[in-house]
């Protein structure tokens, strides 16, 4: 499961012949370590003429008690830059878009961040400002390409009216927490948000995190509970023992279960409504490959992939979301798709076509459950380091490695903090996003 080029090239050794060869020079990613400030170094702040998302990137950024500049210094180096283009209404003001990065962007530190803020396309008066607003989209994803050295790239559209629900989405994508996540685009919608305890936002919340004795799943199951949840560990009997394994190392419970099983929503609601009065955070991570190209898949390798990525799902939120169910108010309910099912993949029509769905109940489902006050978002993780992508062919695996702007893959550790970021009570106005946790791969958009 290790990656031994990158420990290769992160000895001076390796450096040297790796850059003399021309091969890819991975940055060791930092990674968020409890205790950590949110930034690690001073954030340079600029906005196109008449935004308006200053006072909200401001108060952020005095919370996190982070240093910051409003002007460039001749060689200082940034952990940050935030450039408010909420202003911009025609493509000839994009061109204070490219001042502000032309002039700063080769002073982005080791495993910096940058975040370009706007207002959504769809929102646009008139095509003109669509126009200029979509074509962000294209700067930042190229500046993905471009950063060197760990840094990473975000564009966020926050709605008229979601100026107050931005902070704890800019939190994550200034934090290290959000290391292999780049080249994304988040929308942000008015919500109420509550005050929380940065420390532990989900203390006293109750999560259920399915396929949770091993992999990302665990990952999953160990962040949530280190921001404060009780976590209900769920996955099939045959993974007991891991199961409780994981459960107990986080203070949480076991729930054995076949998400495929007739009766498994209806068990699930009883188990949370019983044990804990309600449920606050579900994340159906479960997720199973059958691998065969199209011609050669059997009915079964089509259905168990159908059935347990996407079917069990789908059943779970509809039960969920009825009238009655345990779910409070303030839910939060997270899918994990695959960047497969966005670019498609060689051999995985049943798989890609499961975490295609995934993206289209996330899509679906947003309205429904923001009429209840929840939220539903996914994941789409690209190359993750675990026993799914250990078993992978060697030269399958160093592509799916290095076909990304970190040239490296992820950790779950990854994915389990974009979905903590998800799953915050702050993030009340995040909702029917799909981010791809994949250090930008090339594969899709
Ligand atoms: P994994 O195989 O290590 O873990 C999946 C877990 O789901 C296992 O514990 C398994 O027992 C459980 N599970 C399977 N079927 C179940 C069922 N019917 N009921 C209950 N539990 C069930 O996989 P992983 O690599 O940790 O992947 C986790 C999720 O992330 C999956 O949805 C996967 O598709 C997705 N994903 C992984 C990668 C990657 O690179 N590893 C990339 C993209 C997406």
């Amino acid at each position: 499961m290790s990656d031994r080029y990158l420990q290769f090239t992160s000895s001076p050794l390796g450096r040297q012949i790796s850059k003399r060869l021309g091969l890819p020079q991975p940055t060791p990613l930092r990674r968020h370590r409890p205790g950590d400030p949110v930034v690690s170094g001073p954030v340079l702040t600029g906005a196109a003429a008449g935004s308006r998302l200053g006072a909200s990137v401001a108060a952020t950024l005095k919370d996190v008690h982070a240093q910051v500049h409003d002007v460039r210094t001749d060689g200082a180096r940034y952990a940050g830059l935030v450039f408010d283009a909420s202003g911009v209404h025609s493509s000839t003001d994009l061109r204070q878009v490219y001042e502000f990065f032309a002039s700063t962007i080769r002073q982005v530190d080791r495993c910096g961040r940058v975040v370009v803020l706007a207002a959504p396309p769809e929102e646009a008066a008139d095509p003109r400002e669509q126009v200029a607003r979509r074509a962000l989209e294209g700067f930042t994803r190229s500046v993905g390409k471009e950063l060197k050295r760990g840094a990473t790239v975000q564009l966020v559209y926050v709605s008229e009216g979601a100026e107050g629900a931005l902070d704890s989405t800019l939190r994550f994508l200034l934090s290290a927490k959000s290391a292999y996540v780049s080249g994304q685009v988040v929308r942000i919608g008015p919500a109420e948000v509550p005050e929380v305890d940065q420390a532990q936002p989900l203390r006293d919340k109750v999560a259920l995190v399915t396929g949770a004795s091993r992999g990302i799943g665990e990952a999953i199951a160990e962040t949530l509970a280190r921001d404060g949840a009780h976590v209900v560990c769920l996955d099939v009997p045959a993974q007991g023992g891991d199961l409780t394994r994981v459960a107990n190392s986080i203070g949480g419970s076991t729930l054995q279960l076949d998400i495929t099983a007739q009766d498994a929503p209806q068990r699930i609601l009883e188990h949370f409504t019983e044990r804990h009065g309600g449920i606050d955070v579900v994340v159906h991570n479960a997720g199973i490959t059958r691998d065969k190209t199209l011609g050669r898949m059997t009915e079964q390798q089509w259905d168990a992939v159908i059935a347990v990525n996407l079917t069990s799902q789908e059943r779970i939120n509809e039960a969920l979301l009825a009238e009655g169910s345990p779910l409070r108010p303030g839910g939060r309910i997270i899918g994990v798709a695959s960047i497969s099912g966005i670019a498609g993949n060689v051999g995985q029509t049943n798989y890609a076509t499961s975490k295609a769905g995934v993206i289209g109940l996330v899509q679906g489902t947003a309205p429904v459950a923001a009429a209840r006050g929840a939220t539903v978002n996914a994941v789409a993780p690209g190359f993750i380091e675990t026993k799914m992508t250990a078993a992978v062919p060697l030269f399958v695996r160093e592509a799916g490695r290095r076909m990304n702007s970190m040239s490296q893959g992820g950790l779950p550790v990854d994915v389990a903090e974009t979905i903590a970021w998800f799953a915050g009570p702050a993030s009340a106005g995040v909702n029917g996003n799909v981010v791809r946790v994949c250090g930008q791969s090339l594969l899709g958009a």
